[in-house]
């Protein structure tokens, strides 16, 4: 495992293969922490409660947030909420074990504020029109959903200097080995 243990935070943009990365990493290294978000946003098919998400009503969801339950959260892409429970992350942390979140910009800003400690990272694509095509690619969002998701895209590219590290994901395989370097673990 990790020889210091970090809250590690990874966003990027929407597509850019956040998620593959980090099921990569999850295959290589099966006992990391992964934070499981909550949303009020519907499952999509093959998606399940409390592995991929935890999937709430927007009611439930505000009383987590009242609650102080919440380490961050936002509403992403101008449609549903998006957060991440805290009690999860603060017993890894206290159990002296990395955790890691993969969450939007907003949420980001949220975690430096509440943990400085915490590190950033930043993933990019290899290029603006990688990127659409990889949005275009996946499929599973009609044409206003995709035209936002890009427009939030734009918006969040241009945040990266906010970021600790920067990790381009031109490579599944290369870009995992730099994360594991970062998250302190050994292959
Ligand atoms: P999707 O609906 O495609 O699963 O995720 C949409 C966006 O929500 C992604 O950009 C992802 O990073 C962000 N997201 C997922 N979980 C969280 C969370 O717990 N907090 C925040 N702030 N954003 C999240």
């Amino acid at each position: 495992m990790s020889t210091q243990a970090r809250l590690v935070v990874l966003a990027g943009p929407t597509a850019v293969g956040k998620g593959t990365l980090v099921a990569e990493l999850r295959r290589r290294h099966p006992d990391l922490f992964v934070s499981v978000s909550a949303t009020t946003r519907a499952p999509r098919p093959g998606e399940e409660d409390g592995v991929h998400y935890h999937f709430v009503t927007r009611d439930r969801f505000e009383e987590l947030v009242r609650g102080g339950q919440m380490l961050e959260w936002a509403e992403v892409h101008g449609a549903n909420l998006y957060g991440t429970p805290r009690g999860p992350v603060e017993a890894e942390l206290a159990a002296g074990r990395s955790a890691l979140l993969e969450i939007d910009l907003d949420g980001a800003r949220q975690v430096r504020t509440a943990m400085p400690e915490a590190l950033l990272v930043f993933v990019v694509p290899p290029s603006w029109e990688e990127l659409e095509r990889r949005l275009v690619g996946r499929g599973t969002e009609g044409e206003e959903e995709r035209a936002r998701r890009l427009a939030t895209a734009k918006v969040e590219l241009a945040a990266r200097a906010e970021f600790d590290r920067e990790v381009v994901n031109d490579d599944v395989a290369r870009a995992t080995s730099e994360l594991e370097e970062i998250l302190g673990l050994a292959r």
